[in-house]
């Protein structure tokens, strides 16, 4: 693609690393048949080719020139599905994220919308927060009817349980249990902010099935929310704080001790560290201590496998259909491994039709985008749901609650069912 920026412009790494995607894009429009936007709307503007050309046309100015253009990046789930399709390897991850934090640096968005996305910011990254407030939104519920849109919505999904929260997820090393005393890996486990306040079992099951596999598994002190939620809104200096702050815990924890990785059961969060190499690039203090950490990240799955499960435990095991969260397929290129896991574990496992396409959950899509999130949730369970299988099986508790509140059939992590088939307790939700 044809770029103009002034040279004045190509001086800055953020304009130069933008200049080099865009022009990687040839136009060709494979990637609008994959977009979920583009499939749900039919609007080129909706689409990745679309959305690329109104990035560049906003960089090239400096600053979006009307609002049209935030109503259709706000419309882009960050979902990836186009990176996968796209015959030029076209990054569109890092191109978009650098237009969102220029809508955020020079656009005004209306009040309610800014008072929105600062509370989302504040209340999602922080459990106790977001735990007082899933509380606050049980006891709305009854009047759910009488709120504006997005606050209805937001409080019709609150659950009408929240867990305990779990004390695995206190700072502790967690040794192997092996019965020689074995102790094969030591690994660091990111606990995350939302997850363990909507399903603490999550990490509990992780801890379980490391430990008995031979690991010790260390949650470090001083951890932060990875840094998604707010790097999505672009609000790139909360993002990197927060990123810093992990970066730390984990580095004193390597020199310390040694780690052999640092594993992560939410694929959001997967996708969010192993980039924090480029979210700190060309920063004399933290670039190296950032790429260390991205280089030992690694999904649940990848980290079981690579160690390897024989001889589940030999129980009828229900069908399990897989739904691959965008950020595993798109963002970690992990398709296959959450599934041969399942294999491995004795489960019989199935994908839906359209398995590429995004079930709407996307960080807080669902709740900035409610229509759209709805149409692909329904979508997206439909199509679960014609496999015939008994449970979902998923890797990111987004997708997981969007499921969850879109069908009848019960959702879990994938590191549950591998944990019960291990030994551990069969999940609450079957
Ligand atoms: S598939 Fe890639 S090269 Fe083709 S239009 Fe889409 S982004 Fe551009
Ligand atoms: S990230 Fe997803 S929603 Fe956004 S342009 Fe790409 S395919 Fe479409």
């Amino acid at each position: 693609m044809e770029t103009r920026f002034k040279p004045d412009q190509l001086d800055t790494p953020p304009i130069q690393i933008a200049n080099n995607i865009l022009r990687t894009c040839v136009h060709c429009g494979f990637c609008l048949a994959t977009c979920p936007t583009y499939v749900l709307l039919g609007d080129e503007l909706d689409s990745p080719r679309g959305r690329i050309y109104q990035i560049r046309d906003m960089l090239e100015v400096g600053a979006p020139k009307d609002g049209n253009i935030v109503k259709h990046l706000d419309r882009c789930l960050s979902c990836l599905s186009c990176m996968s399709t796209c015959p030029s390897g076209v990054d569109y991850m890092h191109l978009v994220d650098h237009a969102r934090t220029v809508i955020e640096e020079k656009h005004t968005r209306p009040l309610p919308e800014r008072l929105l996305r600062w509370i989302l910011a504040i209340v999602l990254p922080n459990p106790a927060l977001f735990r007082a407030s899933l509380v606050g939104a049980r006891l709305a519920k009854p009047f759910a009817g009488y709120l504006p849109g997005r606050l209805k919505g937001l409080v019709a999904m609150a659950p009408d349980k929240t867990p305990k929260a779990s004390a695995i997820d206190v700072p502790a090393t967690h040794a192997a249990t092996t019965a020689n005393g074995e102790t094969k890996r030591r690994v660091a486990l990111m606990p995350g902010c939302a997850q363990k306040v909507l399903d603490p079992s999550i990490n509990e099951a992780t801890v379980r099935l490391l430990t008995r596999l031979g690991c010790d598994v260390v949650v470090a002190p001083a951890l932060k929310c990875c840094g998604a939620l707010v790097h999505h809104m672009g609000k790139e200096e909360q993002a990197r704080e927060q990123a810093r702050a992990n970066i730390s815990a984990w580095m004193d924890e390597i020199e310390a001790h040694g780690l052999d990785a640092i594993v992560i059961n939410a694929s959001g969060c997967g996708t969010q560290i192993k980039d924090y190499g480029h979210m700190f690039m060309g920063d004399d203090t933290w670039a190296g201590p950032a790429l260390q950490v991205s280089a030992l990240c690694c999904d649940i799955s990848e980290l079981v496998l690579d160690i390897g499960i024989t001889a589940p435990q030999p129980f009828a095991k229900p069908v399990v259909a897989y739904h691959s969260p965008c950020s595993m397929q798109h963002g970690q290129k992990l398709k296959t491994q959450p599934i041969e896991l399942l294999q491995a574990a004795g489960f019989e496992v199935r994908e839906p039709k359209e398995a590429h396409l995004c079930c709407g959950s996307a960080g807080t899509y669902n709740i900035m985008q409610p229509d759209l999130a709805d149409q692909l949730g329904k979508r997206k369970v439909a199509n679960l749901s014609a496999i015939n299988a008994s449970v979902i099986a998923t890797g990111n508790i987004g997708c997981q609650v969007q499921l969850a509140a879109h069908g009848n059939l019960p959702v879990v992590h994938t590191v549950l069912l591998v944990d019960w088939a291990m030994g551990g307790p069969k999940p609450s939700q079957l």
